[in-house]
């Protein structure tokens, strides 16, 4: 697909569609390994808007899957951000940590306008990523808002090992809560990795209560199904997201 005059919004959708049927005719061909495709440009409206919440759960799960065996999407990121110029129709709001090794979309193997993406060291909620949170659902109509931990988090650990550092002190304390309320009988200290995990683990569900208590528009969403709210745990070993609720 080469370069598109900005102004043609019409041409846009048909090579939009020529672009889909072209990945159905390419993933129909019997024993010819090319990756799938399922958004060829980004994601239009209308494909968003047929996606229940559980519907984009289960592709975030696909994506992951096709992370874990190496066989993700051959992402057109040209088409993709010309498809996208003028409008986005994302279909989740993403809270991550801001580990390197970490990244949401590349792990659930998302292209450009398909999810909002917040991120900020171990994952915690403030009132900046409630109001972005709101806009993505309640302005632009994301469906799913999806808050990811992962396992050795250098936040965590931080916060179990008490460390200070300008600002990060406060960023910090935010997590302690996580570290009393895990139930771990051995050793609770940043040494051990499966406790950090754990912590990482009810840090997440925390985070959950908290967007639930302190944003009523989401929440009240929730209540009338238009959205779901979920937390998740990548793995750094094996890669997988693992989906927690
Ligand atoms: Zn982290």
């Amino acid at each position: 697909m080469s370069k598109l005059p900005a102004q043609e919004p019409a041409r846009r959708a048909l090579l939009k569609r020529t672009a889909a049927l072209s990945v159905l005719a390419m993933t129909g061909i019997a024993g010819f390994t090319m990756p799938t495709v399922a958004f060829a440009a980004a994601m239009t409206k209308e494909q968003r808007d047929k996606m229940t919440p559980d519907d984009i759960i289960a592709s975030f799960k696909q994506g992951n899957m096709r992370f874990r065996e190496g066989k993700m999407q051959q992402h057109d990121y040209v088409a993709q951000k010309q498809a996208s110029q003028h409008g986005q129709f994302p279909a989740a709001v993403i809270l991550s940590c801001i580990d390197s090794r970490a990244p949401a979309e590349i792990l659930l193997d998302v292209g450009i306008g398909e999810t909002f993406n917040a991120r900020v060291a171990g994952n915690i909620q403030n009132d900046d990523i409630l109001g972005s949170m709101e806009f993505a659902c309640a302005v632009a109509g994301a469906k799913v808002v999806l808050v990811m931990g992962h396992t050795a988090c250098g936040a965590v650990k931080g916060a179990i090992d008490n460390a200070e550092l300008g600002n990060l002190t406060g960023l910090l304390n935010k997590i302690k809560p996580a570290i009393d309320k895990t139930v771990y009988s051995g050793e609770r200290s940043g040494k051990n990795d499966a406790f950090v995990d754990a912590v990482a683990k009810t840090n997440v569900a925390m985070t959950i209560d908290d967007i639930r208590k302190n944003s009523p528009v989401l929440k009240k969403l929730e209540e009338e199904g238009k959205i779901k709210i979920v937390g998740s745990m990548y793995h750094l070993v094996g890669g997988e997201v693992e989906f927690l609720s």
